[in-house]
Order: C-alpha cells, then structure tokens, then sequence
C-alpha cells in the first residue's frame, strides 16, 4: 500500500482546515506523534486508525485513501487498491460523493479472516453486497452468514464486521453518510 498518498491526503485535508496536529489529535483520538508520521509517510496507519481520523474530522474514507493509478490508467478502475498489512484489501469502486452522500468500496477476505469494525459516525448505514465465496456479517452482535449474490443493510454506528468463509469472499461495502459528512471543520 502506499502510506505516501494517505499521508499526502491526511495532510492536505488538515492544512486545508487550517488545523494545527494537536487540534488534529483531539479530534481524533490518534496520538500527535501518530498522525505526524503518518503525514510524513513514517507509519503505515491501521484501518482502525483511518476510521478514527475520518470519524473526528466528519471525512468519508475514500477522502483518506484515495489514490489513482497512474501506472495503470483504466477508466473503469481508477483507484488503487490499499492492502492493509495483515488485515483487509480495499478499493475504491465509487469514491465518496458529498451530494449523494454515499461511497463504495470492494473488499476481499481470505478464508476465516475477521474484520471487527468499531462504530462509525452517529447515522452511518452500511450494506455489504457478496460478489464472490461466502461469508458472514456481525450486525446487531450476531453474525450473519451470506453466499454470493446476497446483501444485508446495517446501522454502522455500533460494532459490527466481516469474516470470510470457507474460500473467502469478495463484497460490495456501501457507505451512508449523515449529511455533515464530507465537510471539514475549520481548526
Ligand atoms: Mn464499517
């Protein structure tokens, strides 16, 4: 993954808001330290921490891991895709959209691998669509069990999360965002 384009985002959006790192870290819950290396490409940031930072500054995901392929310019699959080390690949299908409110993004899962989520942002719905394998779905703390060509909608402002099945899986995952999303607070 390249941790230089979530630093790069990380830092536009915070210079942007005219946010001071320290501003930046009460807001988020992630260390001044953390987000310092980050910007400078120092640290490759958890998902758990992406979350954290998009939840404090009311940001979609796609603001923070977006990034084009320019090596591989293909109209259709514009964005790279960001392997998290030991935890979920994510690619950008739709990047975030303020007026729609909405992203999406395919996600896959080896075989048995678990993915908990904690809560997003007060009024965040999610829907997870299968494309490939199978898998299950925690919502409402019990896990769901899905085949491909099935969907679930979900509240993703509380625990939830993704395990593969036995060949794992391949999933649509839909972001709903409450409309203050997507506009950064000045700092
Ligand atoms: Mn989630």
């Amino acid at each position: 993954m390249s941790e230089d384009a979530i630093g790069a985002n990380l830092r536009k959006i915070r210079n942007g808001a005219g946010m001071s790192l320290s501003k930046a870290a009460d807001l988020t819950g992630v260390s001044k330290a953390m987000l310092g290396q980050i910007e400078r490409g120092e640290s490759s940031p958890t998902i758990a921490t992406l979350w954290k930072i998009a939840k404090g500054f009311h940001l979609p995901l796609s603001a923070l891991i977006g990034e084009l392929d320019a090596a591989q310019p293909d109209p259709a699959e514009p964005f790279k895709t960001v392997q998290f080390p030991g935890s979920i690949a994510v690619k950008i299908v739709f990047p975030f959209d303020p007026e729609l409110g909405g992203e999406t993004f395919r996600i896959s899962l080896t075989p048995g691998q678990t993915h908990v989520s904690q809560p997003h942002e007060c009024g965040v719905v999610e829907e997870v669509f299968v494309l490939t394998g199978d898998m299950e779905v925690l919502r409402d703390g019990d896990w769901v069990a899905l085949g491909a060509g099935e969907g679930i909608r979900f509240q993703a402002d509380q625990p939830h999360g993704y395990r593969g099945g036995a060949q794992g899986a391949e999933f649509l995952n839909m972001h709903h965002y409450p409309r203050h999303v997507g506009v950064v607070a000045r700092g």
